[in-house]
């Protein structure tokens, strides 16, 4: 068994005795007489000196490894101040676990960046990065703390389909399968299915899960397949209580990350917890603000990219990073999104420095106001009748959100592209890797 022991994990008081580590050799350098290998794994890196008097066969074996090799390397742990963890190994022995091909179709630790695409075609290199998989470790990090927060409220985990039979809302951008004799989609939210289960008496659910969206647009925040937050709680007074999940489950995410100083030192990234409450501001306000900055915006449209862009300047003035678009006109929102007065809905956005990383709503739980929401959407009944029997039979008002992870990592980390957020990513062109 081979123990690869990482770096930062050798502590003083192995300095002077025998230890094995493995890992990737990223680097050689040969200075004649006397060489070193900077050994590379999870954790970080180390020093293999090898001096050509004392071992000379073994100098010549290392001096001709391809870099990005992986080897298995038992020696000395010395102390030495001069190297950046302090101590550095001189080997006695090397097992070559697998000779890597050369030329590296992309450099591990080269200084000048290779555009995007070539990163993505090698996407098992790229990872290799510190940088790279900075990104997931905060990723996983970020996830242990939304499950944590979630279960700490009382949600349970659930899995709904991905292979459906109708769409969500409506059939427009979702990917068509065959499923035998039939015809079905794949999902693009969980949204009848979470909603459906607030029928059952499991009154507050989560799901962290896999989605598909057939957007033809090829952006830098939309992926073709991506992940997300969903949660469906029932027994609310409003929307107001789902915003209050969102706002802590964010905060709790945020938090997290912050913690994770070795990712974001390498990331050269500063995270600052945002404070709580977040800002609410209505619909109606929205558009009467950016209104006043030229934007061409018309009453009961959506918020267009330059609107939310527009509307986060303005919000950052006034030192909100985090604040949520209440009361959304019922004509930009979902069949399912509750009505309230005439021509508004309990719908709901989260923006995050002009950027929409979750949308939510109360829901309506009255079959009857369903079905005429359904057809005031140009929607057929029929096609809902498995989501429909859901509320025949005693249906509690709840509401809920979905929140888009690539989106938060995006922002929470400051990336340019939503590509860098997913470990192989779905876009209108690439499918492979
Ligand atoms: P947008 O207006 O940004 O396209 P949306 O309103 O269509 O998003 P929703 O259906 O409200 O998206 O989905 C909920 C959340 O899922 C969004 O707030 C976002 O965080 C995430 N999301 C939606 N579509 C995508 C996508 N194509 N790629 C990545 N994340 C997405
Ligand atoms: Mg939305």
């Amino acid at each position: 068994m081979y123990r690869s022991h990482y770096s930062k994990e050798i502590s003083p008081n192995e300095y002077n005795s025998t230890v094995t580590v493995a890992g990737w050799v990223e680097e050689i350098r040969n200075l004649g007489s006397i060489a070193f290998l900077i050994l590379r794994d999870k954790k970080g890196t180390l020093q293999l000196t090898i001096l050509k008097k004392k071992t000379p066969e073994l100098f010549e074996r290392f001096i001709s490894l391809p870099r990005e090799s992986v080897i298995s390397v038992k020696g000395l742990c010395k102390e030495n101040d001069k190297v950046r963890n302090g101590y550095e190994i001189l080997p006695e022995t090397c097992d070559v676990l697998s000779l890597a091909e050369t030329p590296l179709p992309l450099g591990v630790v080269d200084k000048v960046e290779a555009d995007f695409d070539t990163r993505l075609d090698n996407r098992i290199i790229d990872l290799r990065k510190p940088e790279t998989q900075a990104i997931f470790k905060i990723r996983n990090t970020v996830l242990a703390a939304a499950h944590e927060y979630l279960r700490s409220q009382n949600f349970i985990e659930v899995h709904t389909p991905k292979i459906i039979a109708s769409s969500s809302e409506g059939g427009t951008d979702m990917f068509r399968v065959r499923y035998f004799e039939k015809e079905a989609f794949l999902a693009q939210s969980p949204q009848l299915y979470k909603q459906s289960l607030m029928a059952t008496g499991l009154d507050r659910v989560y799901e962290i899960a896999w989605y598909f969206r057939a957007e033809e647009h090829n952006t830098r925040r939309h992926l073709n397949e991506s992940t997300a937050v969903d949660i469906e709680m029932a027994f609310i007074n409003d929307e107001e209580d789902i915003m209050n999940i969102l706002e802590h489950l964010v905060h709790a995410m945020w938090k997290r990350a912050s913690e994770c100083s070795q990712e974001l030192e390498i990331l050269k990234k500063v995270v600052t917890i945002p404070k709580l409450p977040f800002a609410r501001i209505t619909y109606d306000e929205v558009v009467k603000t950016i209104q006043q900055e030229k934007s061409p915006i018309e009453w009961g449209k959506d918020l267009s990219t330059e609107d939310e862009r527009l509307l986060g300047e303005i919000m950052k003035t006034k030192g909100e990073d985090f604040y949520f678009i209440t009361k959304y006109p019922l004509t930009s929102k979902p069949f399912y999104t509750m009505p309230d007065r005439e021509k508004y809905s309990r719908g709901f956005d989260l923006e995050c420095k002009g950027v929409e990383v979750s949308s939510g709503s109360q829901r309506i739980h009255d079959i009857a106001l369903l079905i005429e929401r359904l057809k005031a959407c140009g929607l057929d009944p029929k096609d809902f009748d498995a989501y429909l029997k859901a509320f025949r039979y005693g249906m509690p008002p709840h509401g809920g959100f979905g929140f888009g992870i690539e989106r938060f990592l995006m922002e929470l980390l400051e990336l340019n592209n939503i590509r860098e957020c997913i470990l192989f990513p779905r876009d209108r062109t690439r499918l492979s890797p």
